[in-house]
């Protein structure tokens, strides 16, 4: 088994600003996996705020290799094996998690989703696009850009919060998630959902902090909208304390580590009778085509990060109309396009 990888700069079309943070591109690291003439890719799209980036996922990674054993199939055991030696660090196991599966359907001749025992259903599903906070006056442009999904998600979590979606609703009457990220206050976020029940919102993400459960859990039954957890769960061992204070979750490859611990955390929020968004960070066409094949076992989709990038280096899921359609080939059934001169590529280094 051969593993490089290097880090690429992907660029957004517009500064894409949140609660907590503002973004004009993203440094994302891409993992290649080679054995038996079989090639497989995986991506890591660190955080600052999960505490990964560029330094951290080569080292990541580099701790990973050595661990990774001879027998590419057996992916549970070695994900598992992974996570007791290594804490923390999802982004940079997800990449090599998602380039096993990459790897073992391709081996075997199948794309992920049938690997996983999944339908070609999810290319049916809708994925909402996220419009991030920006000036009202730029909204029209936004929401006419947006005009072919039917289902988006709005991030809120600012003063202008009630403007914001006046102007939305003078514009489009579709259905919208709000994503708070942690921006109200408990008194806030009690008026302002319900206000906002009156305004064909489907559900709110995250509208305290991440370790506020308990007022999560009084906030909860007060409003008549669904609240879905995003800051507040990682992994599957999140998710039972979050039973009383939120209706579901939202599952990202790179917050949890990858395919494997995305299917367990899903099957965990199932028992407990929770709700399965599944979203994603600014990530190419890579790491958003993996986390689709997962896309049939979830209640909301959101895998839109890919159609923020100016210079997407992958091919991998269409989106016509807002719904997904994934590719049929084996693996992940991605494609690298071939590097521009503007790409920078950087920090290859081959572990064997
Ligand atoms: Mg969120």
């Amino acid at each position: 088994m051969n593993l490089t990888f290097y880090c690429e700069t992907l660029s957004l079309k517009r500064i894409f600003r949140v609660a907590t943070s503002a973004k004009t591109d993203a440094e994302n690291i891409f993992v290649e996996i080679n054995q038996e003439g079989i090639t497989g890719w995986g991506e890591a799209a660190p955080s600052k705020f999960y505490h990964e980036d560029i330094q951290t996922v080569p080292q990541t990674i580099k701790k990973i290799a050595p661990l990774l054993g001879n027998n590419p199939l057996a992916i549970q055991t070695i994900h598992d094996h992974i996570n007791t030696q290594i804490p923390g660090n999802f982004a940079a196991k997800a990449a090599v998690n998602m380039a096993y599966y990459d790897w073992i359907g391709k081996r075997l001749n199948i794309p992920a989703y049938a690997l996983l025992g999944l339908d070609i259903a999810p290319q049916e599903t809708i994925t909402s696009f996220t419009i991030g906070i920006d000036a009202i006056e730029r909204l029209p442009e936004q929401i006419e850009e947006t005009a072919h999904f039917p289902l988006l998600k709005i991030k809120l979590g600012t003063k202008h919060d009630y403007r914001i979606i006046e102007k939305i609703r003078s514009l489009t009457n579709k259905p919208i998630i709000i994503d708070a990220n942690e921006g109200w206050s408990r008194k806030e976020a009690l008026e302002k959902i319900n206000w906002l029940t009156q305004q064909n919102v489907l559900l709110i993400e995250q509208p305290l902090l991440a370790d506020d459960l308990e007022g999560t859990s009084w906030l909860r039954k007060q409003v008549n909208l669904p609240l879905f957890a995003d800051e507040s769960v990682k992994t599957g061992a999140d998710i039972p304390k979050l039973r009383e204070a939120f209706d579901g979750i939202n599952v990202k490859l790179m917050k949890c580590g990858g395919i494997t611990e995305a299917l367990r955390m899903i099957s965990t929020a199932r028992a407990l009778g929770l709700q399965v968004m599944l979203g994603c960070f600014i990530e190419s066409s890579l790491g958003i085509t993996a986390a689709a094949h997962i896309s049939a076992l979830c209640d909301f989709v959101d895998l839109d990060g890919h159609l923020l990038l100016k210079n997407d280096p992958f091919t991998g899921i269409k989106i016509n109309n807002g719904r997904i359609k994934l590719p049929d080939k084996p693996g992940l059934g991605v494609e690298r396009i071939p590097p521009q001169n503007n790409n920078k590529k950087s920090d290859e280094i081959k572990i064997d």
